[in-house]
């Protein structure tokens, strides 16, 4: 009896701690949101925003965006992985949460077992864009100019895994075309390289797209939604669906991970802020600015979240299979 209760006194105090903990989070130590893509990217923006709009329902919390770019997303998400659950360190990854299982063989962490779920935060289009200075203006100039430089034409991307690799991968697979593909650590650099001409072509989100169609430092000949957007800046681009493109039809999410383990307690707190942070009408607008539209329904909480990636998951692994577009 004596040795029970010796052996229990241990787990008594670690547990109590551990609800004081939770009691007490976030407390004074900051909170490190991980984005696994370069900084000035699209997940980086929306990480930051988001950062600012969670400050006020966490307190006052001290929230440091840190960007852990590399190998298509995985190294960042890899870090957060094997982090200390303690809440103290979060996850904004997007659809590669989806499609890395089955795009990149051998990835070092379980997206369905090694995170908890905190919730959706929004759903993004993307765009095909291309450097100022190809010679076509629409859809069918852009696909002559694609024939008559077979083999010449760079596709930037955020590496293997990577949204804008899988939307590559795909427009390639659609149009019959090769193109040589040119991995930067997120698609803010690859930007940069596209407005300046370095590389030639670009599927993104249009968190990172628009300003740049809007100042015409790029050509953008569709969006990927099946129907038209309604940001200014966007809405007289075509979808693919319009242009002929079938079963072509990508629309990206983010959301807010914690490492597994993180008490259920300092959970709830995270998703009561997030759902309080995607109400926040200065956080709305941003994102409705660059064609994001905020999580309004069920997938901001945490199960359905899950739900929602996990039919993700089953949504792409079939196509990216039949497409043939996987990396061993
Ligand atoms: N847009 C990138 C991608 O293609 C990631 C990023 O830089 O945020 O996945």
């Amino acid at each position: 009896m004596k040795k029970l209760f010796q052996s229990l006194v241990p787990l008594a105090v670690a547990a109590a701690a551990f609800a004081a903990g939770a009691q007490d989070f976030p407390g004074s130590k900051p909170i490190t949101i991980i984005v696994p893509f370069s900084a000035g990217g699209p997940t980086d923006k929306v990480a930051r925003d988001l950062a600012e709009a969670l400050r006020k329902p966490l307190n006052g919390a001290t929230l440091i965006v840190d960007n852990a770019a590399g190998a298509g997303g995985s190294i960042g998400a890899n870090k957060v992985a094997k982090a200390q659950a303690d809440g103290h360190t979060l996850l904004v990854h997007h659809i590669g949460m989806a499609t890395m299982p089955t795009l990149v063989r051998n990835i070092p962490f379980n997206v369905e077992n090694d995170f908890e779920y905190v919730g959706l935060i929004n759903d993004v289009p993307m765009t095909i864009i291309s450097k100022p200075t190809i010679p076509a203006n629409n859809w069918k100039e852009l696909m002559a100019w694609i024939q008559a430089n077979k083999g010449k034409i760079n596709l930037g991307n955020a590496g293997v895994g990577s949204a804008s690799h899988l939307c590559g991968m795909l427009f390639q697979h659609a149009m019959g075309v090769d193109m040589t593909a040119v991995p930067y650590k997120g698609t803010g650099p690859a930007m940069t390289d596209l407005m300046g001409g370095q590389i030639d072509i670009m599927c993104d989100q249009t968190t990172n797209t628009t300003g740049a169609i809007e100042g015409k430092k790029v050509k953008v000949f569709a969006v990927t939604t099946s129907k038209r957007l309604t940001t200014p800046a966007l809405k007289d681009v075509p979808t693919l669906q319009e242009l002929g493109v079938k079963d072509f039809n990508i629309t990206i999410f983010h959301g807010l991970y914690a490492p597994k383990g993180t008490p259920a307690a300092v959970v709830k707190k995270l998703n009561d802020a997030l759902k309080l942070a995607l109400k926040d009408p200065d956080f709305i607008k941003r994102e409705e600015g660059l064609g994001a539209v905020v999580v309004n329904d069920k997938r901001v909480e945490p199960a359905e979240h899950k739900k929602f990636v996990k039919s993700e998951i089953n949504k792409w692994s079939p196509l990216i299979k039949q497409a043939g577009v996987y990396v061993d």
